[in-house]
């Protein structure tokens, strides 16, 4: 369906759970999320019931988010089951790989084709310090498992931080080296709770560039990232720069949250309630909220916080 500023919205970002089993210091408070009624989160039947909604008003592609959406005891049957809808050509999920292990198969057998795994640092001290209770070893042994299963494409995902892992670029991008994977960089965003971090670790992704002046630029592929290449590499560096470059004339998604919420913008206050609704009024609110995509998502900067009034792990990154 086309928004109103003629974008074709064909991406819906769902979100599984506000749980996690990590405390990222930029997405969630040290504390965990003061766990709602679960009677107030979205069914397995009500998430499938949207996303047969959504894939009638034009939606292909389905990432499936969190919180750490492999916390979510359903969460193969959910996969597989929106995998199964009419018009989804697509299901891929973000994660931050503790848990592949033991679950990479049963996703992939479930339909899941693509992964996007969450890596800010190659350091063991560095990797607990950020996500306050994590093993990098973990994440590295995710991450492998990913790969000899054999999806189709991974991602790996740095939250790029001034002050913390600006030093790590070259390593961080040495991995597409190593691996057939991509390693995309990220802005860090001035969520809810992110506030920690000092104007300083606000950096542009122009440092990446600065840091590797070898890399190749590489065509597009329709997503929202800057594409590079290390000469020899497998794989390619994405640049993603909400704050530096925002690319919101291009952005064709919506999100829905684990608490029926559905989100125009990441960073917008704009929210539409689908919780115990039927198909009809599903549909009616999905309408709605694809019609009020801002154009853009204002000024964001550490001077200009994120109007969302969410943290990252109750939205779905
Ligand atoms: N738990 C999964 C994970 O970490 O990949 C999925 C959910 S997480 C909220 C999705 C993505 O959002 C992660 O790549 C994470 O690094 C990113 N993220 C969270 N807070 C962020 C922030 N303040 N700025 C930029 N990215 C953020
Ligand atoms: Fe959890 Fe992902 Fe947020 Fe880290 S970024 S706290 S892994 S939801």
């Amino acid at each position: 369906m086309l928004d109103r500023y003629g974008r074709n919205i064909t991406y819906l970002r769902l979100s599984v759970t506000e749980l996690c089993n990590l405390r990222c210091r930029y997405c969630m408070p040290e504390e965990g999320v003061c766990k709602k009624e679960h009677s107030e989160m979205l069914t397995e039947e009500e998430i499938v019931l949207a996303v047969e909604t959504a894939a009638e008003l034009g939606i292909n592609k389905l990432r499936i988010t969190g919180g750490e959406p492999l916390v979510k005891k359903n969460i193969d049957s959910i996969c597989e089951r929106t995998a199964a809808v009419p018009g989804i050509r697509e299901v891929c999920i973000t994660t931050n790989g503790v848990l592949l292990p033991k679950l990479a198969r049963p996703l992939k057998d479930a339909g899941v084709r693509r992964l996007n795994i969450s890596l800010d640092t190659l350091d063991a001290e560095k990797f607990r310090y950020i996500t306050r209770l994590g093993s990098l070893e973990d994440v590295l042994r995710g991450v492998e498992t990913a790969l000899e299963t054999g999806f189709e494409k991974i991602k790996l995902n740095a939250v790029l931080i001034g002050g913390f892992n600006e030093d790590e670029i070259a390593p961080l991008a040495g991995l597409t080296k190593r691996w057939p994977v991509d390693l995309r960089f990220i802005e860090l965003m001035p969520m809810l709770d992110s506030s920690e971090f000092g104007p300083e670790a606000f950096i542009p992704c122009e440092r990446v560039l600065q840091a590797l002046p070898e890399l190749e630029e590489q065509e597009r592929d329709g997503g929202v990232a800057r594409l590079y290449r290390l000469p020899g590499a497998q794989g390619r560096i994405g640049l993603i720069s909400p704050l530096s470059s925002h690319f919101c004339g291009e952005c064709n998604r919506i999100r829905l949250t684990a608490d029926g919420k559905l989100k125009p913008c990441l960073h917008g206050k704009a929210e539409f309630p689908i919780k115990g609704l039927d198909r009809e009024g599903m549909r009616e609110q999905f309408r709605t909220a694809m019609l009020a995509k801002p154009e853009w998502h204002g000024e964001l900067s550490y001077a200009s916080r994120s109007q969302a009034g969410r943290n990252m792990n109750t939205i779905g990154g």
